[in-house]
C-alpha cells in the first residue's frame, strides 16, 4: 500500500477485503486483531486504497440510519478476523476510565454504542474471559490499547484518548484482569495502537497542570513538553497552521509507562508508530478535521498455545 504508513515496523498491512492494519506481535501470537482505515477497499491496478468506509456511529449521525451501514461493515471486518457482530462487545466511549468485566455469554452481540444496557456507567473499555470474544473500540485519534493474556486466555481492549490516558484506564483494565481472572501482569503482551502522535497533539497548558497534579511533575515533563513555533508536525502546520508554544502530549509513551508500571514486561509492549493525523489520506482524525467517522480496533480473544 503506498501511502506513510507502509513502512511501519509494529503494524503488518492487508488488503485482500477491506484494508487494515494488524499488530505485527499479537500476529505471531496467532491473536486475531485489527485497526481499519477509511479504506472499503484496495485497487492493486491504482496502488492505492478507495475510501468510503463507515465502522463507527458517530454522534452527529442519526442512529437508525448510520448504524447499520456501520455495522455491516464492522461486519465484514470481524469475519475477516474468523469472527462476527454476534460475538461483539463495544463500549459507548466517553472518556472515563471505567472497564467492563464481561463474563457471560449474555453479554455478547447485544451491546450498541451509546446504550451499554449491561452496564449502569459509561465505560471505555472491556475485558473479557469468552473465548472468541470480538473485542470492539472506536477511535479517530485516540488509539486503542490491546492486552491480551495468552496463559489464562484473557483479552482486554481499551479506548485511550487524553483522559483516558490521565486516568490510566490500560492499568484498570490490567487490575480487572489480575483481580477477576487471577492473572499475571508478567504474562500479558499489550500493543499501543494508531493514534495522533505527539508531534501533531497541542494541548493547553491546564492539561499539563493536571498530568502535574495526578501523575507528578516528573511525569509530566516526560509526557508533555513545549513545542517551538514551527517544531510541529508537517500536518499540523498544513492544517492548523504554525503553533504557539504550547504544549504537546506523547500519548503514546504515556501509556507505555502505564503498561510497563502495571507490570507488563517491556519487551511485550508494542508502541503505535502510526499517525492518524499526520495520514488523513488514510485516516478519519478528529484533530486533523476529518470527522466523517471513526476507525475500529477489534481484538479477538482467541490463544494459541505459547
Ligand atoms: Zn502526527
Amino acid at each position: 500500500m503506498k501511502t506513510r504508513f507502509g513502512n511501519s515496523k509494529v503494524f503488518n498491512i492487508h488488503t485482500d477485503d477491506i484494508p487494515y492494519l494488524s499488530v505485527g506481535m499479537f500476529d505471531r501470537l496467532g491473536v486475531p486483531n485489527l485497526y481499519s482505515t477509511r479504506f472499503t477497499s484496495y485497487d492493486d491496478a491504482k496502488g492505492e486504497g478507495v475510501s468510503g468506509i463507515r465502522c463507527a456511529v458517530m454522534k452527529t449521525d442519526r442512529l437508525e440510519e448510520a448504524s447499520p451501514v456501520c455495522r455491516a461493515n464492522r461486519d465484514r471486518l470481524a469475519h475477516q478476523l474468523g469472527s462476527s457482530l454476534e460475538m461483539e462487545l463495544v463500549t459507548d466511549q466517553k472518556h472515563t476510565n471505567h472497564v467492563y468485566v464481561a463474563t457471560k455469554e449474555e453479554d455478547l452481540g447485544v451491546a450498541t454504542v451509546g446504550t451499554f444496557a449491561l452496564h449502569r456507567q459509561y465505560v471505555d473499555g472491556i475485558v473479557t474471559d469468552i473465548p472468541g470474544a470480538l473485542l470492539t473500540a472506536f477511535g479517530g485519534d485516540c488509539p486503542p490499547v490491546y492486552i491480551i493474556d495468552p496463559v489464562r486466555g484473557v483479552a482486554g481492549l481499551v479506548h485511550a484518548g487524553w483522559k483516558g490516558t490521565l486516568g490510566k484506564i490500560p492499568q484498570v483494565a490490567i487490575a480487572q484482569m489480575t483481580l477477576r481472572f487471577g492473572c499475571d501482569p508478567a504474562d500479558m503482551y499489550a500493543a499501543i495502537g494508531p493514534g495522533v502522535c505527539a508531534d501533531c497533539y497541542e494541548m493547553g497548558d491546564e492539561v499539563y497542570d493536571t498530568f502535574a497534579a495526578e501523575w507528578g511533575r516528573e511525569d509530566a515533563d516526560r509526557i508533555l513538553r513545549r513545542y517551538a513555533p514551527g517544531s510541529e508536525s508537517e500536518a499540523y502546520r498544513r492544517i492548523i497552521g504554525t503553533g504557539t508554544g504550547k504544549y504537546h502530549l506523547d500519548l503514546r509513551e504515556a501509556n507505555r509507562l502505564t503498561l510497563l508500571r502495571a507490570g507488563v514486561p517491556e519487551d511485550r509492549i508494542a508502541v503505535s508508530d502510526v499517525c492518524t493525523m499526520c495520514n488523513t489520506d488514510v485516516f478519519y482524525s478528529y484533530r486533523g478535521r476529518c470527522l466523517e467517522n471513526e476507525q475500529v480496533a477489534m481484538l479477538v480473544n482467541t490463544v494459541r498455545s505459547v
